[in-house]
């Protein structure tokens, strides 16, 4: 029995999903002109979906998981859980109103016609502020409506804020900040459970990686002290003696946020001959 999961066919979520299932070991290709593929060597079926239709799929049971933004699970408000946060296709839900209106507070969009393709999530929003406006639910090209006369702000997504700036608007309120996640049916039998654990264990392996860098670098002797206190505490570095008398190698796993900044401490320190390289996979 193979676990059935839904991704998005063609857009910004397709390329990253099909990714993850490579690095994860799963075997898809992506869509082409097919609505569902077989893994080779794993047993997952893929379907290839609009968006909007995942959360659907997922609470119905006709696919058991599923990947998709949080803007959308959140606005179709269907009964499916999280299983966790993929890391990719974020961008924010925004409420934009064209250059040069003053915005202060929420209340300053009393009476305004908003556009949007998420009346579900703008209207909890206005609710909340005990806002009174009115919603106009378009379900494409949302930032034209102000520049064309259809509405006086957009409540849109945003990632650059390029397309919101080439239309003239200027972003005043986050909704929402939101990213891919794993969605899972409510239940699974036995089998599909055990096919779940184990992606969602490789999917964590392939993050892990993601957000860490090997590193190898040379040093004195006389300067590993400083060295050592400058890499993560968690497990003690490898530390192999070089060739060369008075000298080590020293082997460690740095997070990437913290990269930049260690690399120089490092050489401050008399590190030389850093090598830094990418992690394929990494167990917990
Ligand atoms: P579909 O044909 O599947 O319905 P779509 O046009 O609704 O596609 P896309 O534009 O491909 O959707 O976006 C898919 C998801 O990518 C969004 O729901 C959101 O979660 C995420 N995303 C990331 N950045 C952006 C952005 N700048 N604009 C829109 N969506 C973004
Ligand atoms: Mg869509």
């Amino acid at each position: 029995m193979n676990l059935r999961i839904a991704i998005q066919k063609s857009g910004r979520l397709s390329e990253d999903s099909i990714k993850l299932l490579n690095d994860c070991g799963i075997a898809v290709k992506s869509s082409g002109a097919k609505l569902r593929s077989e893994a080779e060597n794993f047993p997952v079926e893929v379907y290839f979906l609009r968006d909007d239709d995942i959360p659907q799929y997922v609470q119905d049971g006709v696919a058991d998981i599923g990947i998709v933004g949080e803007n959308v699970l959140y606005e179709k408000c269907k009964d499916v859980d999280v299983v966790l946060p993929l890391g990719f296709g974020r961008c924010r839900l925004a409420l934009a109103l064209p250059r040069g209106m003053t915005y202060n507070e929420p209340a300053d969009l009393e009476g305004m016609k908003i556009a949007t393709s998420y009346p579900f999530l703008l209207q909890n929003f206005l609710r909340k502020h005990r806002v009174e406006a009115e919603i106009h639910e378009i379900s494409g090209s949302v930032e034209i409506a102000p520049g064309i006369g259809l509405a006086d702000a957009v409540c849109d997504l945003v990632s650059s804020g390029s397309t919101l700036f080439m239309n003239g608007l200027q972003e005043v309120e986050t909704l929402l900040d939101s990213q891919a996640v794993l969605v899972r049916h409510a239940t699974l039998d036995e089998q599909k459970e055990e096919i779940l654990r184990k992606m969602i264990f490789r999917i964590r392996s392939v993050q892990a990686a993601r957000k860490n860098k090997y590193i190898l670098l040379n040093a004195p002797n006389n300067t590993l002290d400083i060295i050592f206190s400058l890499l993560p505490g968690m497990k003690s570095p490898t530390v192999l003696p070089l060739a060369e008398e008075g000298w080590s190698s020293v082997h460690s796993v740095l997070p990437e946020d913290e990269f930049w900044d260690k690399i120089e401490a490092l050489k401050a320190a008399g590190a030389q001959g850093i090598l830094v390289v990418p992690i394929e996979k990494m167990i917990l």
